[in-house]
């Protein structure tokens, strides 16, 4: 079997619906499970409405979710067969009347807990994943739709949970063979799951890819495939570099770094679970589908490339600290460390030098109570608005007189904490956030103004949105 992961643009119509049936049906035989995120950007209008519940205007969440109720009912409508469609917008209306219920029990709190947030955020592939098992079976394919949430058992921590993936992992197994047993075509969703208790969790914004990577292990999927709008993994962000160029195969250990420092076509997590089951991933463009996408396997073949893509990470805050006492006196990192650790903060990048210690950080939900907490160690300064930019390929590790040509080419940038990470295939370091877009530019045009055939190929048109 293989797992189909159909992300926002690729579900966010009927005509978009209808393209990945075709896409799906030239898959039948291969038995796939499709599983499929919220419709275009229902995942931030539920999440803006919840705000402005919170915030006291009440009425303008409730015209929010109207639109958005709208827009699937139009939609089911479209696709259902006629015997179903009161059937479908009874269970949309049931589906839109809880929404309305949490908006106004957030209205009364005042706030968006996390458990609020997951409790109106999950609701946009709730909404999704039943049109879509609809309109399967109005093609005549049986479309079963799955509620995930009672297999992808998380822990409590709302907004990102866990998976908890001893037990997820047999639940996953367990009802999605049940659901594939009668030839039928399982239409489930990413980004929730639940807790042991039943209560609705989400696993992180775009954790879709991720949801669909678990659910591929789980069930020791041939290929787990993340169908987007674009041709696959390109040379770098095509909202920032037109001409940016689709990477054909590239390896496990490449696109996780890339995925990892920012490029948002794949979840930083997703790789995991397809490298430790080595289940190749594809990444395809729900819009171009006769192009082969971008193949992630464990070996990329050989590359003249010294670099593949360049990811880059908006809103990273630098913290440095700064001691004389942290000469020569062991346990300092620890202590440091544990710092983050207790405040939930994760660290992406490290630099040391004799007497300071400077860490970035993507969430700093819990930055000022770290700062309280990293004042005992030493003298704390915080910087925001940086940006990191990875350059990484396989072949960085063997490039002689690379770096030079990294930073001659962005001479007057002001680069600082420079990381050649331990897997030797990135290179990283922070910029100003205002000079990120110039910066990859420039990196662009010096890697990728000519392209070696064998391992990239050109993106052929810019095509025009549903
Ligand atoms: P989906 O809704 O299908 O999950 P996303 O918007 O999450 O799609 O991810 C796809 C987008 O990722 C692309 O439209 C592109 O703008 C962006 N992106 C960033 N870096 C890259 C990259 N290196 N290769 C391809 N796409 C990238
Ligand atoms: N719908 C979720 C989000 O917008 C998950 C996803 O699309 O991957 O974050
Ligand atoms: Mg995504």
């Amino acid at each position: 079997m293989i797992v189909m992961k159909f992300g926002g643009t690729s579900v966010e119509s009927d005509v978009a619906i209808r393209r990945l049936i075709s896409i799906v049906k030239t898959q039948i035989h291969r038995q796939p499970i499709v599983a499929v995120s919220a419709m275009g950007k229902t995942t931030n209008g539920l999440l803006e409405a919840a705000r402005q519940a919170a915030a006291g205007d009440l009425a303008a969440a409730r015209a929010r979710l109207e639109t958005i109720a709208e827009h699937h009912f139009k939609t089911a409508d479209a696709l259902a067969l006629a015997e179903e469609r009161s059937l479908l917008r009874l269970a949309l209306a049931n589906r839109f009347d809880g929404i309305r219920t949490t908006l106004e029990e957030i209205h009364q709190a005042g706030e968006v807990t996390p458990q609020f947030s997951d409790a109106i955020s999950a609701n946009g592939e709730l909404l999704s994943s039943p049109i879509v098992a609809a309109a399967f079976r109005a093609e005549g394919i049986k479309g079963v739709w799955v509620d995930v949430r009672p297999l992808m058992r998380t822990n409590g921590d709302f907004t990102r949970a866990a998976v908890q993936f001893d037990e997820a992992n047999l639940k996953l197994n367990e009802g999605f063979t049940a659901a594939l047993a009668n030839g039928g075509l399982p239409v489930t969703q990413g980004f929730i799951g639940s807790t042991a208790e039943g209560v609705t969790t989400t696993i992180g914004r775009g954790g879709s890819d991720y949801s669909a990577a678990i659910i591929g292990a789980a069930l020791n999927a041939e290929e787990i495939q993340i169908w987007t709008d674009v041709d696959g993994i390109l040379t770098t962000d095509p909202r920032i570099v037109s001409e940016a160029a689709k990477v054909k195969t590239i390896s496990f250990a490449e696109a996780s770094e890339l995925a990892y420092f920012g490029a948002k076509v794949l979840h930083p997590s997703t790789l995991l679970p397809a490298m430790a089951k080595d289940i190749p991933v594809r990444v395809c463009n729900s819009r171009n589908p006769s192009n082969e996408g971008t193949a992630i396997v464990r070996n990329a073949p050989p590359s003249k490339a010294p670099v593949k893509a360049i990811a880059f990470k908006r809103g990273i805050t630098v913290v440095n600290v700064a001691s004389d006492r942290m000469l020569m006196a062991y346990g300092f990192l620890a202590r440091l460390f544990n710092v983050f650790a207790a405040h939930q903060t994760p660290v992406d990048m490290v630099a040391t030098s004799e007497v300071s210690v400077s860490v970035t950080l993507d969430d700093t939900r819990n930055l000022d109570q770290a700062v309280a907490d990293l004042q005992q160690l030493g003298e704390v300064t915080v910087e925001r608005d940086q940006a990191l930019i990875c350059l990484v390929g396989e072949n960085l590790k063997f490039t002689p007189g690379l770096a030079s040509k990294i930073f001659s080419s962005i001479e007057d940038v002001n680069v600082s904490m420079i990381s050649h990470g331990a897997s030797a295939i990135n290179v990283s370091f922070i910029v100003a956030d205002k000079d990120v877009e110039r910066a990859v530019k420039t990196l662009h045009k010096e890697f990728f103004s000519e392209l070696d055939a064998a391992t990239f190929e050109a993106v052929a048109v810019a095509r025009a949105a549903a």
